[in-house]
C-alpha cells in the first residue's frame, strides 16, 4: 500500500506540533515508519489520507465500540450541537446519563463526569487519599491510569515502548507516594501493605489489563485485593477506562463478580468524545466539593455534546446486552482462527483474550503480569505489524497493547483478518 499522502501529512504536523502527534503512541516509534493519517471512517472501516481502506483493530483505542460514525450517536451530537456547545451551567442530560450509568454499573451510587480517562484517575485517587486520610497509593507495573504525576512511575504502554519508565517532570516527593507491584502476585502486595501499614490510601488497578497487552487477572488475585483492601482500611480502585461498558453493561465489576469503592470511566463512555467519570457509593463522592473537602472541578465537565454522545452509546448497550456476548463470539473467532494459522506456520505466539480484548504475543512464556509481556519477541511484532497494514489491517502500532472488537465487524472481515495473518505468518 502507498502512504504518500499520509507521510506528507506527518512532515508538515512536525513542524508545528511535537513529534507530529497530540498523543505519543500514535507516532509509530515502537513499530517505525510514518503515521498513518486518516481521512474519515464508518462502521468498521478506517479510510485513509491515501485512499486506502483498513479493517480497524483499534476504535480508537476502545470507544467506538459500536463501530466508527454510528448512526444514533453522530445524530445526538448533531442535534445537540445546533442548541449551543456549552454553558457552564447544569444540564438535564448530565442527569440522565448520570442516572442510567448508576443503573447499569453494579455498586455505584453517584458518578462524576470528567473529560478524559487521565482526568477520573488523577480525581479517584485524590478522593480516595481525602476520604481515608493517607497518602501512599498501590499501583501495578504495566498497568496505565493516565498519564497524571502520581502514575508516571513506571507507566503502561507509551512509556514503555519507548524505553522510558519514569518521566523527567514528575517530582521525587510524588513517587515516594506510589507504590508498584506486580500484577497478579497477591503476595507482594500483601508485603507492600504490612511494610507501610496504616499508610496506604487505595489500589488502584485495570481489574482486566489492558495496556500490557490483555493481561486478565489469575483467580482469586481481584478476591485477595479485596479481602487485603477490607482488612487494612485502604479503597481499591477499579481503573474501568477500558474494561467500563465493554466487557459487561457494568463492567468487569459485574462480569468479575467483585466490588470495587470507586470505579474510573472514559473510552466507551464518550462515544467517542472527551469523557471521563468517576464513581462510589455516596458516602466517598459526597466527599467531593461542593458537599465535601475534596476539591475537583472542570470548566467543559459534562459539556452537551460530550454527554449526547455517551448517553447515546449507553442507551444502546443497556438496551441490546447481547451485544457483549455477540462481541466475544467475534473475538474467540478471531482467537481460533489467528491460533491455527501461527500454529500451522509453527510460530511461537501466546494469545490472551477476555470478551471482546484480545492481544497476541510473539512470546514463549505465559503473559501475566508486565515482566512476561515485555518477554516478546519486538522485531517479530513490527514484522507483523507492517504486514498486516501492507495487506488493510490496523493493529496498535505497539506490541503492548489490546486489540478492540467493535461490533461493526462482520465474521466477513474477522477471515479477511485470519487470511491476512496467514499471509503475514509466512514472512515472520
Ligand atoms: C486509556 C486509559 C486511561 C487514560 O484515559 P485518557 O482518556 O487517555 O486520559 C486510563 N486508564 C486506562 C485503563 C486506560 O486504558
Amino acid at each position: 500500500m502507498i502512504y504518500k499522502r499520509s507521510s506528507a501529512l506527518f512532515a508538515e504536523a512536525q513542524r508545528v506540533i511535537p513529534g507530529g502527534v497530540n498523543s505519543p503512541v500514535r507516532a509509530f516509534k515502537a513499530v517505525g515508519g510514518d503515521p498513518i493519517f486518516v481521512k474519515e471512517a464508518k462502521g468498521a472501516y478506517l479510510y485513509d489520507e491515501d485512499g486506502n481502506r483498513l479493517i480497524d483493530y483499534i476504535n480508537s483505542w476502545g470507544p467506538m465500540i459500536l463501530g466508527h460514525a454510528h448512526e444514533p450517536v453522530v445524530s445526538a451530537v448533531v442535534d445537540k450541537a445546533r442548541k449551543g456547545t456549552s454553558f457552564g451551567m447544569p444540564t438535564e442530560i448530565e442527569t440522565e446519563i448520570a442516572a442510567l450509568a448508576v443503573e447499569m454499573v453494579p455498586n455505584i451510587d453517584k458518578i462524576r463526569f470528567v473529560n478524559s480517562g487521565t482526568e477520573a484517575c488523577m480525581s479517584a485517587v485524590r478522593l480516595a487519599r481525602g476520604f481515608t486520610g493517607k497518602d501512599k497509593i498501590i499501583k501495578f507495573a504495566g498497568c496505565y491510569h493516565g498519564h497524571s504525576d502520581s502514575f508516571l512511575i513506571q507507566a503502561g504502554s507509551g512509556a514503555v515502548t519507548f524505553g522510558s519508565p519514569n518521566s523527567p517532570g514528575v517530582t521525587k516527593g510524588t513517587a515516594q507516594d506510589t507504590l508498584l507491584a506486580r500484577y497478579n502476585d497477591i503476595e507482594q502486595v500483601e508485603g507492600i501493605i504490612e511494610s507501610n501499614k496504616g499508610e496506604i490510601a487505595c489500589i488502584i488497578i485495570e481489574p482486566v489489563a489492558g495496556n500490557m497487552g490483555c493481561i486478565p487477572p489469575v483467580k482469586g488475585f481481584l478476591e485477595g485485593l479485596r479481602a487485603l483492601c477490607d482488612a487494612n482500611d485502604i479503597l481499591l480502585i477499579f481503573d474501568e477506562v477500558m474494561t467500563g461498558f465493554r466487557l459487561a453493561k457494568g463492567g468487569a465489576q459485574e462480569l468479575l463478580g467483585i466490588n470495587a469503592d470507586i470505579v474510573t470511566f472514559g473510552k466507551v463512555i464518550g462515544g467517542g468524545l472527551p469523557v471521563g467519570a468517576f464513581a462510589a457509593r455516596s458516602e466517598i463522592m459526597d466527599y467531593l466539593a461542593p458537599l465535601g473537602p475534596v476539591y475537583q472541578a472542570g470548566t467543559l465537565s459534562g459539556n452537551p455534546l460530550a454527554m449526547a454522545a455517551g448517553l447515546a452509546m449507553l442507551t444502546e448497550l443497556n438496551q441490546n446486552p447481547e451485544i457483549f456476548k455477540s462481541l466475544e463470539g467475534k473475538t474467540e473467532y478471531l482467537h481460533n482462527g489467528i491460533a491455527k494459522v501461527l500454529d500451522e506456520e509453527n510460530i511461537t505466539y501466546t494469545i490472551n483474550r477476555l470478551g471482546s480484548m484480545i492481544s497476541v504475543h510473539f512470546s514463549e512464556e505465559t503473559v501475566v503480569d508486565f515482566d512476561t509481556a515485555a518477554s516478546g519477541n519486538n522485531d517479530t511484532f513490527k514484522k507483523f505489524f507492517h504486514g498486516m497494514l501492507d495487506n488493510g489491517i490496523y493493529i496498535a502500532p505497539s506490541a503492548f497493547e489490546t486489540w478492540f472488537i467493535t461490533e461493526a465487524l462482520s465474521y466477513n472481515d474477522l477471515d479477511k483478518t485470519i487470511e491476512a495473518v496467514q499471509k503475514v505468518a509466512k514472512t515472520l
